[in-house]
């Protein structure tokens, strides 16, 4: 006789948010206690920090006065007693591969890393050298489904990527692909490195990219060729942040990719939203949105009665994308609303 073994897939549940932008919010105002039964319940809730949580006076050289003033540029920080918010709402990784994590040089990530770390939160995507700011960080879920997490700045050109100070392999900044907008074999054969480095610790891949062009609700050309290139070099789900509204997402031989998440917070008012990933191990099995509104510095799940119609926004970004980059294997994330949860 012979006996099969079949182990059933583990279910977890990963929440993930976009851009975290607290600058000019002060530090006793309650960010995420609107969202937080949604982030503390997750196995594992990520979003992108988009701004160094430090007091540090001496900002980037890279971003020159003169570009600040014609706002082309923007150097950013705000108080380091975010860092509690952060925690105490439950996020688990943040990260920080972004525009904005070298704004006041290695002093102000260097301070904002050791505060992330006093809290218990995991960051990646910077860091003291390139090792470092492109190193996997690894949260379990379910107390054995690893989940590893790496996080680039992923923009089009060198002279973009330049003003965010990339990391090298002795000097510190941000985790960066320098693909000039191309992705040749060369350079899939790094995308294919680096998930193959976060899988030799895992048993699932993330990858946080920050990307795109602000206020553009549908994706770049270079956003789906990178993206689609992480899930073809073997990446589970990747997550995009930078335009700081939402852009649809897509399912690419059946693993999601969100173009952008929007901001999860943000001192300016708007709307946005969250979202709620369940897997059965690697495969997912529900994807659902919670909307939310950003005001005074603070977010909160939408009202009842306007949620069925963010929703349905969303999913329409999401038809959009997949009908702009019409490829055999992607099709628009479904995405379900979450009854009468908080
Ligand atoms: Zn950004």
């Amino acid at each position: 006789m012979i006996f099969s073994l079949v182990l059933a897939a583990q279910s977890w549940t990963l929440v993930v948010g976009g851009d975290i932008m607290l600058n000019g919010v002060k530090p006793g105002v309650k960010v995420f206690t609107g969202i937080s039964s949604w982030t503390k319940a997750a196995d594992i809730a990520t979003a992108n920090l988009e701004i160094p949580l430090t007091n540090a006076r001496a900002s980037t050289p890279n971003k020159s006065a003169a570009e600040v003033k014609a706002k082309s540029q923007f150097i950013l920080k705000a108080d380091p007693g975010h860092a509690r918010a952060i925690g105490a709402a439950g996020l688990d990784l943040v990260g920080l591969g972004n525009n904005h994590a070298m704004d006041y040089r290695f002093a102000g990530l260097n301070q904002m890393t050791g505060l992330l770390d006093g809290q218990g939160i995991q960051w990646c995507g910077a860091g003291k050298d390139l090792a470092e700011a492109a190193r996997t960080q690894v949260v379990t879920a379910q107390k054995s489904m690893k989940v590893a997490f790496v996080s680039f700045l992923a923009f089009k050109t060198s002279g973009g990527l330049g003003k965010c100070t990339p990391a090298t392999e002795v000097s510190p900044g941000v985790a960066t692909l320098p693909f000039n907008g191309k992705l040749l074999a060369s350079q899939r054969k790094r995308l294919k490195a680096i998930v193959a480095q976060a899988r030799s610790t895992a048993d699932f891949v993330v990858v946080w990219l920050h990307w795109g062009t602000e206020r553009k609700t549908v994706p770049d050309p270079w956003q789906v060729t990178l993206g689609r290139g992480f899930i073809e070099a073997g990446a589970d789900c990747v997550l995009g942040a930078h335009p700081h509204v939402l852009q649809g997402a897509e399912l690419y031989a059946g693993k999601p990719i969100f173009y952008s998440l929007g901001n999860l917070v943000s001192p300016i008012g708007s709307s946005t939203g969250i979202f709620r990933l369940t897997f059965n191990g690697r495969k997912l099995s529900k994807a659902e949105m919670l909307p939310c509104v950003i005001s005074g510095g603070t977010v909160k799940a939408g009202a009842l009665a306007a949620r069925a119609k963010s929703v349905a926004a969303f999913e329409s970004l999401c038809r959009k994308a997949t009908t702009k980059y019409r490829h055999p294997k992607s099709i628009p994330l479904d995405i379900s609303e979450p009854n009468g949860a908080r």
